[in-house]
């Protein structure tokens, strides 16, 4: 009978994903291939990151502009002591490649919400959401609603957590799931306008390594699934599981559309160019635009970009920032400390006094979509020439 010990010494090499590739549906080469982009590195993307680099996932994007303080040590996997102070996403990502270098990372420390652009959701296979708060849940659900990604939302709070799956372009997504409450909470931040980042992050919840670990779990299993799509594998896509870990209780909830929902703006087609947002002028994008759709062509960006806000004092001051983005300090007067009016934009007819400006200047990601529109027509262009960057 033959045994290992008659075994040439090559066959000693050991394949370390062997335990994965017993699961019958299982594709390593896939995870492989695969481009995860996490969202968030506290509780749950320390533990989503760490399921990633174990798995052989080849690419992870971790996204995250928070720096580590000292009391994340106690639920985050990937953090030591000795990195307080330092980017999140970066220390999440270095460490992941430590676990496993098969894998590669890139760290984004920028904020989710305006600069990521949609080329970067695009290259992704599936994003994952480790997040505390709605506006970015809503922003990441609206980006990959647009380029028809699915995303894997997670949530914990004490010993109990959530995690779901959204499916573009028709499932139920994360907006059909937000309650009247939700809304209220949500347009609160926004009327008490221009809240600076410290303040919309303040709301503190308890959470645990446990549950952090527990609904992470789920997510990359949902993940795994997905990227297995093709071998009928019963998903979370459209639901929510429930997870109550005082009472053992767990259950699922189904998801509804709801008609009006306004996030299922899918986009059709998305046409690369070699362009770079890094570099172009406005000037230089209305005229390929017009070049591309017809002299009447505009360019629609997807957000509201203030301009120039000017004080009853007299006083003017150029502000070129997504609206969101706006702090009080942005739009105080630098003269009599009043709060100044201000102009916004969100879209360019070639008309305007700013043309100079490059894409980037004014607030628009690398490697992100505009829209050419022509009466109702739309087009969507991508800033291809910055997708050298990614990884
Ligand atoms: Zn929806
Ligand atoms: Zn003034």
């Amino acid at each position: 009978m033959a045994n290992k010990f008659e075994l040439s010494g090559s066959d000693f090499q050991e394949d370390k994903y062997d335990r994965l590739r017993l699961i019958p549906w299982w594709d390593q080469e896939r995870l492989a291939n695969a481009k995860v982009m996490v969202v968030g590195a506290g509780a749950i993307g320390n533990e989503l990151i760490k399921d990633l680099a174990l798995l052989g996932v080849g690419r992870i994007l971790v996204v995250d502009m928070d720096r580590i303080e000292t009391s994340n040590l106690t639920r985050s996997v990937l953090f030591r002591q000795k990195d307080v102070g330092r980017y999140k996403a970066e220390i999440a990502a270095e460490r992941a490649m430590e676990m496993n270098p098969d894998v590669k990372t890139k760290a984004l420390t920028i904020n989710i919400i305006d600069d990521v652009g949609l080329g970067v959701f695009r290259r992704m296979n599936v994003v994952l959401g480790g997040l505390d708060n709605r506006e970015a849940r809503l922003a990441i659900n609206q980006s990959c609603y647009k380029v028809n990604i699915p995303w894997i939302d997670g949530a914990i709070e004490a010993l109990n957590g959530f995690a779901r799956v959204f499916t573009p372009p028709d499932g139920a997504c994360y907006e059909c799931t937000m309650t009247d409450m939700d809304w209220k909470l949500i347009n609160k931040r926004k009327s008490c306008a221009l809240l600076t980042h410290e303040q919309m992050y303040e709301g503190k919840i308890p959470t645990t390594p446990t549950s952090s670990a527990i609904i992470a779990g789920v997510q990359v299993q949902e993940m795994l699934k997905i990227l297995h799509s093709d071998r009928g594998l019963p998903t979370l896509s459209g639901k929510c599981y429930v997870f109550n870990g005082l009472t053992h209780d767990s259950y699922i909830v189904t998801y509804q559309r709801k008609p009006d929902c306004m996030s299922h703006d899918t986009y059709e087609s998305i046409e690369e160019r070699p362009w770079s947002a890094r570099t172009m002028t406005l000037l230089g994008l209305v005229n390929n635009i017009k070049k591309e759709m017809g002299e009447a062509a505009v360019v629609d960006f997807d957000r509201d970009i203030g301009t120039f806000a000017s004080c009853s004092c007299g006083e003017t001051k150029e502000l070129f920032t997504p609206i969101h983005k706006l702090s009080q300090q942005a739009i105080t007067c630098p003269k009599c400390k009043k709060s100044m009016m201000f102009d916004s934009i969100h879209s360019l007819d070639g008309t305007e006094s700013f043309l100079h400006k490059t894409v980037a200047e004014i607030g628009i990601p690398p490697l992100h979509i505009v829209s050419g529109r022509i009466g109702a027509k739309s087009t969507h262009f991508e800033f291809t020439a910055d997708s050298d960057k990614l990884f």
